[in-house]
């Protein structure tokens, strides 16, 4: 039985390099294109798997090729996917990411199975979960889906950690039921209308947040670290200083090794400060899900 749930997108990324982006009507021949397994729910939980946890995943794929490989490569990192609903008339869920010389990339996302996950879904799959101590969520499917789950987890007594992502359109009544909320900065611009460019506007960005109702929130600002807010109480931690080469995933690794800290007993600040070292190993490598080793991380300790 997973010490985390997670339920979310399961998606493929084909990310196709190119010199130039073909203008409108124009083809171009590309560098090089990598299928890669990604959706940020996928990314989170092979995060927490990978840090060791036993990590249920509530999905919905396609039963198509690409449905096979997202499923293969999630239970090859050890993420139970006995939850992960396939469906016959919807792809898949896709990106398509084109990245061009100046490493800028486009994406189009076509969410396809994702959108099929139901509150039925979200029932069926919690009527068996029963040991699970912290549920972990994002925006990437229905929305009604991320309340039924938030609901669920909270009846089962889990900690409920929301990422709020993509944050457009999200509904208050959502977010009502987070125990915890981790925005980045621009997630955190859409839900509050607080520009966070130093410590004081994310304080009063997770005071926002203390006043809908969540108790605590985790404010990222990249390289320039987080704003822990726990209860009224707040702590800023640093991040890690590294060099980046790929910040795609870091959030997910972060939200994977926080839920992971998180199920251990930690408390909200140690929590973050393991997470901060998983997400900056993470961004010294290409690729959403190359979340690093638990040797590797005691290895970076001893440093
Ligand atoms: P998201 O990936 O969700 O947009 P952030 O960009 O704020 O969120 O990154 C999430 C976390 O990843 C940060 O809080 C930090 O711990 C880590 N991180 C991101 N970029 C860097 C970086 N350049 N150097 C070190 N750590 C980083």
């Amino acid at each position: 039985m997973g010490e985390i749930t997670v339920v979310g997108s399961i998606n493929i990324d084909i990310v196709a390099f190119t010199n130039h982006y073909p203008k409108h009507g124009e083809t171009v021949f590309g560098k090089k294109m990598m299928a890669l397994p990604g959706g940020k729910g996928a990314n989170q939980a092979v995060a927490s798997a990978r840090l060791g946890k036993k990590v249920n995943m509530i999905g919905s794929i396609g039963r198509d090729l690409y449905g096979d490989n997202v499923i293969n490569s999630l239970t090859a990192k050890g993420v139970n996917t006995s939850y992960v609903k396939r469906v016959d008339d919807s792809s898949t869920g896709c990106a398509i990411i084109t990245v061009d010389q100046t490493a800028e990339n486009t994406m189009l996302v076509v969410k396809g199975a994702n959108d099929n996950l139901t509150v039925k879904d979200i029932q069926t799959a919690f009527s068996t979960i029963n040991n699970s101590k912290v549920l972990l969520v994002q925006m990437e499917i229905p929305e009604e889906a991320v309340i039924e789950s938030m609901i669920q987890a909270r009846n089962k007594g889990m900690f409920v950690v929301l990422d709020p992502a993509p944050a457009d359109g999200i509904t208050e009544r959502a977010l009502q039921y987070a125990d915890l909320i981790v925005p980045n900065k621009q997630e955190t611009k859409q839900l509050t209308g607080i520009d966070v460019i130093d410590l004081d506007s994310a304080h009063q960005a997770a005071e926002y947040f203390n006043q809908i109702g969540i108790k605590n929130s985790i404010i990222k600002m990249g390289d320039k670290g987080s704003l822990v807010y726990d209860n009224g109480k707040t702590e800023y931690v640093k991040a890690i200083p590294v060099t980046a080469v790929d910040t795609v995933g870091a959030g997910d690794s972060f939200a994977g090794a926080l839920a992971s800290a998180l199920a251990d007993g930690a408390n909200l600040v140690a929590s973050v400060k393991f997470a901060n070292i998983v997400a900056a190993l993470k961004v010294t490598k290409q690729g959403a899900q190359k979340v690093p080793s638990i040797d590797k991380i005691n290895e970076f300790c001893i440093k």
